[in-house]
């Protein structure tokens, strides 16, 4: 059968293909010659990854799924969340984000000490006229300052619970097996090994 994953990091891809049993043959946008901008419009993880998932179904006719994630801080109601990418506006930029982020915590006098936070991925399915959603969280709390090269986005100024290092001072292979993204991706991947 063959799958799309609506995307268009090649690492993503050959990682969850690794993952995958023989029979599925997973396909990112590039591979289908789906160059549109898909608009994520929604103000949910879900919904974002509901959008792009039908707009892959819809318009070229494939089974599909694909993946959203936020950062939700506790003392700041769940932001940035959907809009992780985008925090300190467009076009996108990491250190931006960051540092709008450490301002915004340390002007949340009340609340000072709760740094608590978790990433979220939601995965959303479509397979045979079906639709199932899937998610992953990683629980731990914002840092004081950056800490770490490694990685993207916010990674070096998150904790995961249960460490002493952010994920910018992990591997891949070590951030993987707890992240948010690799526990989501483990859920889809033993749901698609017993229905597909
Ligand atoms: P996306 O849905 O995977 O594109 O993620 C949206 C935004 O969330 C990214 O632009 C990053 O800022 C942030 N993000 C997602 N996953 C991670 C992660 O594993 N570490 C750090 N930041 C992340």
């Amino acid at each position: 059968m063959k799958l799309v994953f609506a995307t268009n990091n090649l690492n993503k891809l050959a990682e969850v293909q690794k993952m995958l049993p023989n029979s599925i043959e997973l396909l990112s946008l590039k591979d289908i010659h789906c160059f549109d901008d898909i608009e994520e419009t929604a103000t949910t993880l879900d919904g974002n990854a509901k959008i792009k998932a039908n707009h892959i179904t819809q318009k070229f006719g494939f089974n599909c799924f694909a993946d959203d994630t936020g950062l939700e801080v506790e003392s700041l109601d769940g932001q940035p969340g959907v809009y992780s990418a985008r925090y300190a506006g467009e076009p996108s930029n990491s250190e931006n984000n960051m540092q709008k982020l450490l301002t915004e915590l340390n002007k949340n006098q009340d609340d000072n000490k709760n740094r608590k936070a978790q990433f979220r991925t939601s995965i959303c399915l479509n397979l045979n006229g079906q639709q199932f959603l899937f998610n992953g969280i990683c629980k731990g709390e914002i840092l004081t300052e950056k800490q770490g090269e490694k990685g993207f986005g916010y990674d070096p100024i998150f904790q995961p619970e249960g460490f002493q290092k952010s994920f910018a001072q992990m591997t891949s292979e070590e951030k993987n097996t707890i992240s948010h993204r690799g526990l989501a991706i483990k859920k889809l991947i033993e749901f698609l090994k017993a229905n597909a």
